[in-house]
């Protein structure tokens, strides 16, 4: 697992496989960085106009915060260096399947895209349990592309539980 990369602000084109793995190597060095400190690793990165504007690790004990998946903490640092709370256009990379609070977020950000890693039959709001993203009533549509490195995010979910909970079964993997 190549954990030791981080290259925020380099322009990489999107909207292509081959730049979508890259983007989401970008959001696993997050989920490291969450599984390092105990978290539960899961990571994000919003990228805007090829470069990546936020990043997040998902830190909910260590912020002693509910709110604080690594979706929520990147689009906070995304708005923050855009000086925007619509990132219009930007697309976010998550290594879980959202659930139904980042989802909603992800529309209040007005995020064009949202390109996941692993599914999370439990909690994520996307494909999983719902599909909150195409409910007819929202006025904003997001492009969803999941799968993504999906065996390599998937991994680290089990990982981490696995080395806790040994011989539990996770909902992931
Ligand atoms: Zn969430």
């Amino acid at each position: 697992m190549d954990c030791d990369r981080g290259l925020p602000g380099v322009p990489v084109k999107e909207n292509d496989g081959a730049n979508d793995d890259r983007l989401m190597r970008e959001a696993v060095v997050e989920a490291c960085r969450a599984r390092d400190r105990d978290e539960v690793p899961v990571g994000a990165v919003v990228v805007l106009d090829g470069v990546v504007v936020g990043r997040g690790c998902n830190q909910p004990v260590h912020g002693v915060d509910p709110t604080a998946h690594a979706e929520i903490v990147a689009l906070r640092a995304a708005a923050r260096t855009v000086g925007n709370y619509r990132l219009t256009g930007a697309a976010i990379y998550v290594t879980v399947e959202p659930c139904l609070m980042c989802a909603g977020a992800i529309v209040h950000a007005r995020i064009g895209r949202l390109v996941s890693g692993a599914h999370e039959p439990k909690t994520g709001a996307v494909r999983s349990t719902m599909h909150v993203l195409d409910d007819p009533s929202l006025n904003h549509r997001v492009e969803v592309v999941g799968g993504v490195l999906e065996r390599e995010c998937r991994e680290l979910i089990r990982v981490f539980f696995a080395q806790r909970r040994p011989g539990a079964k996770t909902a992931i993997g």
